[in-house]
């Protein structure tokens, strides 16, 4: 797996509060939420514009009104597109009492980067 280079997609870093690798061009930490540089505020607010969100899968489990206790574990892949997973990670884990509900949410955030290098440019 390749690192990009800073300054080009997909450049990372790690937040200084809470040690997650962000993405380079985060403004705001998307894990502990700390600002991380002062942008402007209308450069802030396009980049929020220009948000979108590809992907938002949402699910509620409910544990049923008899049984034992459940201990649950959150976990996340990502898979690149010849199927080798690139990234794995447990996100949670917990218990849930009889007729507990947990909710779970995942979404992809992207942000089109006209303005940076990308291994495979802009040649369309
Ligand atoms: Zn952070």
């Amino acid at each position: 797996m390749s690192t990009p280079r800073p300054g080009t997609a997909g450049a990372t870093r790690s937040c200084p509060h809470c040690k997650t690798t962000i993405l380079e061009s985060a403004s705001i930490c998307p894990a502990c939420k700390h600002h991380l540089r002062f942008d402007e505020a209308a450069v802030t607010a396009k980049r929020a514009a220009e948000t979108i969100v590809p992907l938002r899968v949402q699910g509620t489990v409910r544990h049923p009104a008899e049984g034992a206790a459940w201990e649950y574990t959150v976990v996340l892949t990502i898979k690149n597109d010849r199927g080798d997973e690139i990234a794995r990670h447990v996100v949670g884990v917990g218990a849930m009492q009889v007729n507990e509900e947990r909710s779970f949410t995942l979404a992809v955030e992207a942000v089109p980067r006209n303005d940076l290098k990308g291994p495979r440019g802009r040649s369309h």
